[in-house]
């Protein structure tokens, strides 16, 4: 697409059985950084069946507009019916920038409305600005596995897509009774060009939520089996945390691919990121290092991860970690 637009940033509000997925609000805080430095305006687009009760959280976090879709083709995620309500509403009101998240589904959304788009789209990106002197979007993220940081860039057409990562940028303020304009907009969508049925839903409370934790206890090679990462889970349980791990660790079968942190991996913001008997490689780093608190347990005083640590622990975790567990347990009153 090419045209004029209308300097509005746009963010794709993500919502599965009616509840908004929180990194939509996170993008809602950068489009606002954006829509200022275009002098332009941030929306929501929020696409569902019955959804309209949302509008408000939507507003609450910071967008200018919310233009929504309701359909009951749109009342759980399917692809064709998706891509297509998104690309109706993209290309009838002319976004600057779309803006997505890099979940599961964000990503399957992403790549087909850039496609009907016939625009670019830049995945996983982990800082946007925009250009002063040709207001262009200017898309950074890891290239190279990770060794570099690309800046990428879609000056002839339009709208400007990204997919962010959740947890890459902060929660914006959240302002109860902040108001604005919805625009509600018809897409003709039937069940014969979707195609595709639901026969059955995992709910999510089944699957690890490391994104949204609050504590993380992450092991890596050092931990040395499945033993080891049996105390960081004690140790997690103890402080309401999830477990966090290197991809190393999970190559190597003592924890399953949900837990694992960086690149290839989930992206997390914990407000304390314990690692332990990891090295602190970038493609690591990258996945952890905006956490509140970062506390480094090695026993490799040059290891890596220190030089990203608020409090580093030089040592053996073996000692160190269950006379934590221990302590822990005497100041909660259990053993
Ligand atoms: C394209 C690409 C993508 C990648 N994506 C990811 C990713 O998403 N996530 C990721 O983690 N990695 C990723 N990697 C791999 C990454 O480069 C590193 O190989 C990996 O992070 C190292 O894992 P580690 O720190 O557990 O292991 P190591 O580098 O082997 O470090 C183990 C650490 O444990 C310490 N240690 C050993 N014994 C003890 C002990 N008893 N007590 C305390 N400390 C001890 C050692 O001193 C060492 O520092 C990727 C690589 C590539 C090329």
């Amino acid at each position: 697409m090419t045209a004029e637009t209308s300097k509005e940033v746009w963010v794709y509000i993500e919502q599965e059985e009616k509840a908004i997925h929180p990194v939509s609000f996170e993008l809602l805080g950068v489009a606002k950084r954006l829509a200022q430095d275009l002098e332009g305006i941030t929306a929501g687009v929020l696409l569902g069946h019955e959804v309209s009760d949302l509008t408000s959280e939507i507003f609450a976090y910071g967008a200018d507009k919310v233009y929504i879709v309701s359909h009951p083709a749109l009342a759980y995620y399917r692809h064709r019916a998706y891509a297509k309500a998104l690309y109706e509403v993209a290309k009838r009101y002319k976004p600057e920038i779309l803006l997505l998240p890099a979940t599961p589904l964000g990503r399957d959304l992403a790549g087909g409305v850039a496609t009907l788009l016939e625009t670019g789209l830049t995945a996983d990106v982990t800082e946007l600005s925009i250009d002063k002197a040709t207001k262009n979007l200017l898309m950074t993220r890891p290239a190279y596995g990770g060794n570099i940081m690309a800046t990428i860039i879609c000056p002839d057409h339009r709208p400007q897509m990204a997919s962010v990562r959740p947890r890459i940028f902060p929660m914006p303020e959240r302002k109860e009774g902040r108001t604005g304009e919805i625009i509600t907009v018809e897409v003709e969508l039937s069940e014969e060009e979707v195609g595709v049925e639901r026969i059955g839903f995992i709910p999510k409370e089944k699957t690890v939520k490391i994104e949204l934790a609050e504590v993380i206890v992450a092991g890596g090679k050092g931990i040395g089996g499945k033993e080891g990462f049996a105390k960081l889970f004690e140790l997690s349980k103890l402080l309401n945390g999830e477990v966090g791990a290197s991809r190393l660790a999970v190559e190597a079968g003592w924890i399953s691919y949900e837990h694992q942190v960086g690149q290839t991996g989930k992206t997390v913001r914990p407000k304390v990121y314990l690692a332990v008997g990891i090295s602190g490689a970038i493609q690591h780093r990258a996945g952890m290092q905006n956490s509140d608190c970062i506390i480094s347990i090695n026993i490799d005083p040059k290891a890596d991860i220190f030089k990203i640590s608020d409090l580093g622990i030089v040592g053996d975790w073996k000692k160190i970690i269950p006379a934590l567990i221990e302590r822990i347990k005497k100041e909660k009153g259990l053993g």
